[in-house]
């Protein structure tokens, strides 16, 4: 029976939703390093995420199995497979996780480990391993990317733009991310959103925020430096807009431009566009870092319009440390308040396509807003809210 065995899968399932599951992932983990010593070198030092991200994989998976659907979970292992080229996974590697992962559930699960558990477990395991490293042995682009830091940036105290040199040119549509992993915090992939179109000689360049406590962005804000190598993803994401779908609005917060930015680059490419209103958003004035650009950006296409907005309307002292980045004028006046208030102060938006791109709570916030002025939820994009 196998994969048919609901009953049989019902059991592997419950082992992964029970609330000390994550000991049993833990466990799998501990196995897994164990038989394959190398393993551990491709995780970083804190596995509390890996072992979450992975317990609910097994759990969607084990509910797709279940109820007998297959054609996602093969499309999304597939996926998983491709991306887990970056790290550097080979076929070894699948087969010793296939072999930690019975061993684990097997002694997990002693009392009720009937011939049909081992049947659906031994099906189950195979298909997560065969489907993961056959997609990514199928998968004839690179698994990662390496682009050497060229210039860093400090345009405000916690903002960075930094621009790489890659290895070799990077596909990607602009309002795409990728992950990164850069070498002060190795391991530790974080997704970026490229704030140009894809280069044809391999130029890439971010836009960083420090975050309170975060790992990754402060190190890529204090401490990165020329000739640091960074690792690059394959890209991900859909965000984008059609050229044939009415006007657009666009509302960014601080280094949530990035994207956005990319697409008001290509769409630069076009004599004619749809209008694009753009609400750019920051704490301070000062940190309102990519003013100029978007300055030239507005100046030489018609279609473009800026409004800057500053939750406060004026600077704090150390402003005075970082470049100022007001531009001449012609974009509009700098309004005060926060994105969601400013935005729908200036109506419903309701006849927009809409794309929203800032940290989680600003996404949340202004699709609430914009959503209650009667903005149609599916004219809103936004990327996934966490990483
Ligand atoms: C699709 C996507 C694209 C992204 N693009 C960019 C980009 O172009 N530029 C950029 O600077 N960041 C971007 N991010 C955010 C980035 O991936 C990291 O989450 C962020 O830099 C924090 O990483 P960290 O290691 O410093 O923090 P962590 O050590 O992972 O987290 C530390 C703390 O910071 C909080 N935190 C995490 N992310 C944010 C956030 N965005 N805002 C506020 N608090 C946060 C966490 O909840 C946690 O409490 C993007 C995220 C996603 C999902």
């Amino acid at each position: 029976m196998g994969l048919e065995d609901r009953d049989a899968l019902a059991v592997l399932r419950d082992a992964v939703i029970r609330p000390d599951a994550e000991e049993l992932i833990g466990r799998f983990y501990t196995c897994w390093f164990a038989i394959d010593p190398p393993v551990r070198d491709l995780f970083p030092p804190d596995m509390t995420d890996q072992r979450k991200v992975f317990r609910q994989v097994l759990d969607w998976v084990l509910g797709e199995f279940i109820a007998q659907r297959a054609e996602e979970p093969v499309a999304f292992l597939a996926q998983l497979g491709r991306d887990h080229r970056r790290y550097g996974v080979t076929q070894e590697h699948y087969e010793t996780m296939a072999h930690a992962l019975y061993a684990t559930l097997n002694s997990d699960l002693e009392e009720q480990w009937t011939d049909e558990v081992d049947d659906a477990a031994r099906q189950a395991i195979n298909f997560i391993a065969g489907v993961m490293s056959g997609a990514a042995q199928a998968e004839p682009g690179r698994g990662w990317w390496e682009g050497t830091v060229l210039e860093h940036h400090r345009v405000s105290r916690d903002l960075a733009v930094v621009r790489l040199q890659l290895d070799s040119p990077l596909d990607y549509h602009p309002g795409q991310y990728v992950q990164v992993e850069v070498p002060q915090c190795p391991r530790r992939w974080r997704y970026l959103s490229p704030s140009i179109p894809a280069q044809p000689d391999g130029r890439i360049e971010f836009h960083v925020r420090a975050v309170s406590g975060g790992m990754v962005s402060n190190a890529v804000v204090a401490e990165t430096r020329p000739g640091d190598v960074w690792r690059l993803s394959s890209p991900h994401g859909a965000m984008q807009v059609n050229r044939d779908d009415g006007d657009i609005l666009m509302v960014a917060g601080s280094t949530g431009l990035a994207p956005l930015r990319a697409i008001l680059m290509d769409l630069s490419r076009y004599g004619d566009n749809p209008r694009v209103h753009l609400f750019f958003g920051a704490r301070y004035p000062c940190e309102l870092y990519d003013l100029r650009t978007l300055w030239e950006i507005a100046a030489n296409n018609p279609w473009l319009s800026v409004t800057p907005v500053a939750e406060y309307s004026t600077d704090p002292p150390w402003a005075a440390d970082y470049p100022d980045p007001q531009p001449p004028r012609g974009l509009h006046v700098r309004q005060t308040g926060l994105l969601p208030d400013v935005v729908t102060r200036y109506g419903g938006w309701g006849d927009r396509q809409i794309l929203i791109s800032g940290s989680p709570g600003m996404i949340t916030a202004t699709t609430a807003a914009l959503v209650a002025k009667g903005a149609p939820p599916e004219r809103i994009q936004h990327d996934p809210t966490t990483g």
